[in-house]
């Protein structure tokens, strides 16, 4: 049995990003929470729990040091609430999602009604929203568009780790029913190249495995990509979920991992396979 990994697979560019800036907070004597985890990967925010990096759900959770925002980032308010509580500020906002929140926050001030494609209850998502001026219209697919547009100008924004297909569903449903339709593609390149290859690999082995957390948007994307080319798909957080009989019968296994997940534990699970191969 061979393993072959995705050609784009794991760790981003934001997402090591974030964890390098959190390192770094950390060798200070100050107190270092982050927002909320900062990356979807249980074990990854454990190892930095180990680090004296700990998690916070508010500000208010926070009596005193430095809070590190992540790469999904945060509204506006927020930034402003930790300065005003003289928290020492890292901002780890992804650059890509930096850039959706320039464009909502361009469209709004141009006039126009803005629709995010995206995931109403996601962070990056809220980020978003917020940089929009609050009432835009979040939709996951262009079935959750409403029946009245609130204006026939709309601009659209896309949550970064949102697929092509889904942005392309939601512009062809809008463009009809507006008289101007402007599009900001603000998925990032790391996600659309993961999701591609993905496809790409899943549709030329026996078997895939699909690394990173349960609670990771990203990785989620890749196990429906990858299960809707080849149905023996499975995801894991790390190697101690595979169960071997996936591999029953199978001569290649596929591997690939969200952006969220980090090297180490890619290659833990790579290794794990190998050693029954
Ligand atoms: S997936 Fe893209 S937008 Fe999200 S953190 Fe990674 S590089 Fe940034």
């Amino acid at each position: 049995m061979r393993v072959e990994v995705a050609r784009y697979a794991g760790v981003c560019y934001g997402v090591e990003r974030a964890l390098k800036l959190a390192g770094e907070a950390a060798t200070g004597e100050d107190s270092v929470h982050t927002l909320g985890p900062l990356i979807h990967n249980p074990q990854a925010v454990e190892a930095l729990r180990a680090q004296g990096v700990e998690t916070a759900d508010t500000l208010s959770g926070i009596e005193s040091g430095t809070v590190i925002i992540r790469s999904h980032g945060v509204s506006p308010a927020v930034i402003a609430n930790a300065h005003e509580m003289g928290l020492r500020v890292v901002d780890a906002t992804c650059p890509h999602v930096s850039k959706a929140h320039e464009a909502a926050e361009e469209l709004a001030h141009a006039g126009y009604a803005v629709v995010i494609v995206g995931e109403a209850d996601h962070p990056e998502v809220e980020g978003i929203m917020a940089h929009a001026g609050g009432d835009a219209i979040v939709v996951e697919s262009a079935s959750e568009l409403p029946t009245r547009l609130p204006s026939k100008r709309v601009g659209v924004v896309v949550q970064t780790t949102q697929s092509e297909a889904r942005l392309a569903e939601v512009v062809d449903a809008l463009l009809p029913r507006v008289r101007e339709l402007r599009v900001h593609n603000t998925i990032c390149a790391a996600t659309a190249k993961r999701q591609e290859s993905a496809a790409e690999l899943a549709s030329a082995v026996d078997v895939v495995v699909v690394v990173g957390g349960h609670n990771s948007g990203n990785t989620t994307r890749l196990v429906d990509i990858c299960r809707a080319v080849n149905p023996r798909t499975h995801h894991v957080e790390t190697a101690d979920d595979l169960d071997f009989t996936w591999f029953d019968g199978a001569s290649v296994v596929g591997v690939t991992a969200g952006a969220s997940t980090p090297d180490a534990q890619m290659q833990g699970v790579i290794r794990a396979i190998e050693a029954v191969a």
